[in-house]
């Protein structure tokens, strides 16, 4: 078997387009402009091109960006005015505070301090409370990309055997909530699990959220079986910088019956995720029905 590529890139801009549309008519018939403030604080070379990207495609679609760039000595205090003020600024419907935080600044307690109903990251106690307990919340991008795929490519999820490799709190654990919530029967592995490649060969679905370049072969997937490959691994082949997944890509699709590639599959739908949660806090925020399709 061939694997079918899931083509994240194609699905993504179809997903903008849709905020691009719900955003036109809030603007038309309500006067209201989504607005998405970003933080990042310090220098982080990796961290500058997501804001980047990230504020680029806010406006693409018609939203609002508010970027505010702190200096990487900034104290917790000063942060946590800034949020303060986001918190309290009507203008502003989603705030993300770009990870990882320099050392001296408590990831925990800045991310708790956003208004859960602004946390566009998903990432508030709260909101991961709320998912968990099957409840509205702000659901994680990347896992949202993840679940929007799945849906697209099968139809109905339910039923089917999911293997998550990872528990992160950003992607593994969410996605399990997810996962659960379409009614798969889920597993969670993570670097303690026995006999990986023979729980991975169990799985209908294959989530790879490791951090590890090329880690899972193509002999440990299932004929047929879907695998959305999360990871993003830099290294160097050839001579050249390359960005690789956690899934062999090559070999994996032999087996897979469809699969996301690296770049170009999960990558491009956690932008569009943020886009499409900062819409629907504004939905949310000002009493008007969420658009649909664009949340679990
Ligand atoms: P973390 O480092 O937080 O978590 C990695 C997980 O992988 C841990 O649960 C760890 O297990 C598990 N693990 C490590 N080694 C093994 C092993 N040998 N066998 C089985 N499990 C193992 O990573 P993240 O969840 O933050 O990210 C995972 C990957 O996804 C990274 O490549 C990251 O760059 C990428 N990513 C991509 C995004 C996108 O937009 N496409 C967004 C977010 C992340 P344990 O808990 O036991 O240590």
């Amino acid at each position: 078997m061939v694997a079918q590529v899931i083509d994240g890139k194609a699905f993504a801009a179809k997903v903008r387009t849709q905020v691009a549309d719900q955003v036109a008519k809030l603007k038309e018939e309500n006067g209201i402009t989504p607005g998405l403030a970003v933080v990042l604080v310090g220098e982080d070379p990796a961290s500058q091109v997501y804001v980047r990207s990230k504020g680029k495609m806010t406006v693409e679609v018609g939203m609002n960006s508010y970027e505010h760039k702190l200096d990487v000595e900034t104290s917790e205090e000063d942060l946590l005015a800034l949020i303060d003020k986001l918190n309290n600024d009507p203008a502003v419907h989603g705030i993300l505070v770009q990870l990882p935080l320099p050392k001296h600044l408590n990831e925990d307690l800045v991310i708790n301090s956003i208004d859960p109903a602004k946390d566009v990251d998903g990432f508030h106690i709260s909101n991961v409370g709320l998912l968990g307990t099957g409840q509205k919340s702000m659901v994680p991008c990347t896992p949202l990309g993840c679940l929007m795929m799945l849906r697209d490519h099968h139809g109905s999820i339910s039923g089917m055997d999911a293997v998550i490799i990872g528990r992160s709190n950003i992607v593994g654990k969410p996605m399990a909530q997810l996962l659960l919530g379409d009614s798969c029967t889920v597993t969670i592995a993570h670097s303690r699990t026995k006999d990986l490649p023979d729980v991975v060969r169990r799985a209908d679905i294959v989530v790879a959220a490791v951090g590890r370049p090329e880690m899972v072969p193509g002999d440990w997937i299932k004929e047929g079986a879907t695998v959305i490959d999360v990871g993003i691994n830099r290294i160097e082949r050839d001579g050249k910088n390359k960005l690789v997944g956690d899934v062999d890509y090559a070999s994996a699709s032999e087996n897979a019956g469809a699969i996301t590639p690296v770049p170009g599959g999960v990558g491009p739908m956690t932008i569009a995720c943020l886009l499409a949660n900062t819409v629907t806090a504004c939905c949310r925020a000002n009493g008007l029905p969420e658009p649909e399709g664009l949340t679990a």
